[in-house]
């Protein structure tokens, strides 16, 4: 619910905000007590930060793509390697890291770990000029043989990936909300604008083929929010929720995008223009298409847990 507020009012910020479940989620699920208290206590006492390292320039969605190697070295791991697409790169505080450490192994050699900010050999690049969701910092993050103790490794060694995934059922629930609240955002404005502008003597909702590009935006906005907290509800009450994540993701998403994108039709020309604000939740709308899984791996993991879990 609070997710959905935040970004009816910009997910610019609210993805900025969200960053910090994704980072802290595999930790919850993973990490000892110690490391609780080590990394996700602070959190909760002052303003921190943290980051989500999965992402590489030549692997996304194929996370086993990744070339990022966590070599051990006495009682370090040496991390090299280059991230890419990093939320909060510039100003977290640490970074939730997935390496490999056995790439003989495939995804069970890949291993995940925390890595404070001020560690030597860490080098951020510049920040990326993105359509969309401007306020969020997006940047590429390299470790140059970044020592990292092995107190800092996340469950075992080639665990790694399974709880990088494991974040998404936390995260995806949060995410989809926020693509409600742009939806609904958007949904606001035109309504707002359909009252106010006249064509051929009436206002334009009267036009029905206007009134009903409106009703559909209602109805997939409240298809999505239940959606979304069906897959909160599940998660909260410690069920397996990965199907009802993908769920939520791929529609609200597409929700988000669909009603940004006919919010513009509804403002006409004055859609076009960077001077009213429907312009601006039509780009931020695309990335939720795209970050967090994009909308065809929601697919693929739904056709997944249909086919191959049922
Ligand atoms: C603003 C922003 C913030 C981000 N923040 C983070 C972050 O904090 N941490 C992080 O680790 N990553 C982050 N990402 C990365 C994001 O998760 C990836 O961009 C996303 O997973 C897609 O990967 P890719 O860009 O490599 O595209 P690719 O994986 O190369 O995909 C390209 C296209 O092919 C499609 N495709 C790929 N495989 C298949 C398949 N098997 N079947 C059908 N279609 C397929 C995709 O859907 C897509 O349309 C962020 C990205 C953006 C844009």
């Amino acid at each position: 619910m609070i997710a959905e507020e935040i970004a009816w009012g910009c997910t610019g910020i609210g993805t900025a905000m969200e960053a910090n479940t994704l980072a802290e989620a595999p930790v919850l699920v993973g990490g000892s007590d110690e490391q609780k208290r080590r990394f996700l206590a602070p959190m909760t006492k002052e303003f921190r930060l943290a980051a989500y390292c999965v992402t590489e320039p030549q692997a996304g969605s194929d996370v086993q793509g990744i070339k990022t190697v966590a070599r051990k070295a006495g009682d370090d791991y040496v991390l090299k390697g280059s991230k890419m697409w990093i939320t909060n790169g510039s100003v977290a505080d640490w970074y939730f890291v997935v390496a490999y450490t056995d790439p003989s192994q495939r995804y069970k050699g890949m291993s995940a770990c925390v890595v404070p900010r001020d560690s030597p050999g860490i080098e951020v690049g510049k920040k990326e000029q993105n359509l969309g969701q401007r306020a969020s910092d997006t940047r590429a993050v390299t470790f140059n043989d970044v020592k990292v103790p092995k107190a800092n490794l996340i469950g075992e060694e080639g665990k790694g990936f399974l709880l990088a995934m494991s974040a998404f059922d936390h995260s995806r629930p949060v995410v989809s909300a926020a693509a409600v609240g742009l939806a609904r955002s958007a949904m606001d404005h035109a309504i707002r604008y359909a009252k106010e502008r006249t064509t051929f003597g009436v206002p334009i909702h009267k036009h029905q083929a206007l009134a009903f590009m409106v009703a559909e935006m209602a109805m997939k906005i409240e298809a999505a929010r239940l959606l979304v907290w069906q897959s909160a509800w599940k998660i909260d009450r410690g069920e397996r929720n990965t199907k009802e994540a993908a769920f939520a993701k791929a529609f609200a998403a597409d929700t988000a995008m669909e009603t940004a994108l006919n919010a513009v039709q509804v403002f006409g020309g004055y859609g076009f223009s960077r001077e009213y604000p429907v312009e601006k939740l039509m780009r931020d709308a695309k990335v939720f298409q795209i970050y967090e899984g994009t909308s065809q791996i929601q697919r693929l993991i739904i056709a997944k847990e249909i086919f191959e879990r049922s």
